[in-house]
């Protein structure tokens, strides 16, 4: 090529390239590098995390959708798991290689490494990188939504309109939410209101205060709008401390994630801005905690309902919409196929699930309340209701002849419940009991293990574990997302889909 026909072609590249940036000229003070053949830039992004979400807990609930037939075996598709644009991430934090979620959301919302614990503060507890909230909301006007299963102050939350050295320190990051000014907030309650000693102003008041409507209505949030400028929305439920429900045992009427995000789209919709949603299916977590595989599928296939609003909203904004999925870290240990199951499977068996373990706790505490004199024999038609398990002595009446249970799985079940009648410090005062219950009722941990482990599910663990996670992306900017990297680069690039320079 010659040298005149060289500097043509270079002027040619200028000119279209200045006219791409005056085209594209968004921000304010922010540069933004663009060619006409380049993928457009998000200005719609869903950032989805399922707390304690690794491969095995979405595969789960693949299987679980699949078939299981002998000879027939397929995988159920999720919508997340079918995204063009896959990566592997690790989660290891700078304390340990099993992390917490409020260093790996800080992760996420900052792009460092801190301590477990530590919510928006790099490792040395002071130092408060901006997060992608401030980042998109100061630099590119962009709205911020926020939503959770879980308490909305709870780590994962947290870490995307916070700054703190402990996530226990609850009262201040409601106050930090409060002075946010985001946009929306949805999901679960906020923990401890009115602080650790219940002295300080109700963080509610203070919402309404700061400017946000704040209603728990299902009705007043479902028909919320652009209108509404700064909204805190929330379901007053009691299971779980004021979370959502689990998904297997939400009831009619009460709102579900996919609602939250409805909410969200509808409140930030406006189309003169773009937005930033964070939401997060934190109970996926709390169910691999106590090792209950059923509650973890059905809050994984209500993430992906979640997400599928999120894809309905993309259809009507293509080329504009970033969707991401991840999670955090993994939780439970959680495989498929175990130890006694060798290489078969029975995801079918968890059917007879009808409930989550924490709802079972409360159904047999309601029985004890009754009568505290309750015998196993007494509790064993609730067991064959809600688990489909029966005794050896009463086979013939099993719905499934594998669900009666053997002479061994009997008397585990047996030593569970009488465990469980004592007080709290004799059911933790030994190594064995830690490991058989975890400390959680031990009836309730022996019945979804038992059912597990006949499902061909084993769990290792009743805390999170070091095993990477998988990112899943899709739309405008997907393409940052490929390949295998640190979970610090998932907020690089969040910030190169949008043309952001990392310079912070
Ligand atoms: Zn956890």
């Amino acid at each position: 090529m010659s040298k005149q026909m060289r500097n043509k072609i270079l002027s040619a590249i200028l000119v279209f390239a200045m006219i791409a940036s005056v085209r594209l000229g968004l921000g304010m003070g922010v540069v933004r590098a663009e060619e006409e053949s380049a993928p457009a830039m998000p200005k719609y992004i869903f950032f989805f995390i399922g707390d304690g979400m690794s491969h095995v807990q979405a595969s789960a609930a693949r299987v679980y959708k699949g078939n299981n037939t002998e000879g027939e075996v397929l995988a159920g598709e999720l919508n997340f798991t079918s995204f063009p644009v896959n990566g592997i991430a690790s989660t290891f934090d700078s304390t340990s290689f099993c992390p917490d979620s409020a260093s790996t959301a800080t992760a996420f919302s900052c792009g460092v490494k801190t301590h477990s614990g530590v919510i928006g503060l790099e490792v040395d507890k002071v130092t408060a990188p901006r997060n992608l909230s401030e980042i998109l909301s100061q630099d590119l006007g962009y709205e911020i939504g926020i939503a959770s299963t879980v308490t909305i102050n709870h780590a994962t939350p947290a870490a995307f309109y916070a700054h703190v050295a402990s996530r226990n320190e609850y009262y201040d990051i409601a106050m930090q939410m409060a002075d946010s000014g985001y946009n929306y907030f949805g999901g679960g309650t906020i923990n401890k209101p009115t602080g650790a000693d219940k002295d300080q102003q109700d963080a509610y008041e203070i919402l309404v205060e700061k400017g946000y409507t704040v209603t728990n209505d299902p009705a007043e949030i479902m028909a919320l709008d652009a209108d509404a400028d700064m909204v805190y929305a929330y379901t007053d439920c009691p299971q779980d401390g004021g979370a959502l429900p689990y998904s297997l045992d939400a009831q009619e009427g009460q709102l579900t994630l996919s609602d939250y995000v409805t909410a969200g789209i509808n409140v930030m919709g406006n189309p003169e801005n773009g937005f930033f949603f964070m939401v997060e299916s934190g109970k996926i977590d709390w169910a691999c905690h106590a090792n209950d595989a059923k509650a973890t599928i059905y809050d994984t296939l209500e993430l992906d309902n979640a997400i599928q609003v999120a894809l309905d909203f993309a259809a009507e904004h293509p080329d504009e919409t970033l969707i991401v999925v991840t999670g955090d870290h993994e939780t439970g240990g959680m495989t498929i196929g175990q130890s006694y199951t060798g290489y078969d499977t029975a995801f079918d068996l968890l059917a007879y699930q009808k409930m989550s373990f924490v709802a079972f706790d409360a159904l047999v505490a309601g029985m004890l309340e009754e009568d505290p004199e309750l015998t196993f024999e007494e509790v064993m038609p609730v067991i064959t209701e809600n688990f489909g398990l029966v005794t050896p002595v009463d086979a013939s009446t099993a719905p499934d002849e594998r669900l009666v249970l053997s002479k061994y799985e009997y008397k585990k079940l047996l030593d569970a419940f009488e465990t469980s009648l004592m007080t709290p410090e004799e059911q933790t005062n030994n190594e064995e009991n830690y490991i058989l219950y975890g400390g959680y009722n031990p009836l309730s941990v022996t019945l979804t293990h038992i059912l597990n482990n006949k499902s061909g599910i084993g769990w290792t663990s009743y805390s999170h574990t070091g095993t990477p996670v998988a990112v899943h992306a899709y739309g405008a900017g997907s393409e940052y997302f490929g390949g295998s990297y640190d979970n610090t680069d998932i907020y690089t690039a969040f910030l190169e889909a949008v043309g952001l320079a990392v310079n912070e």
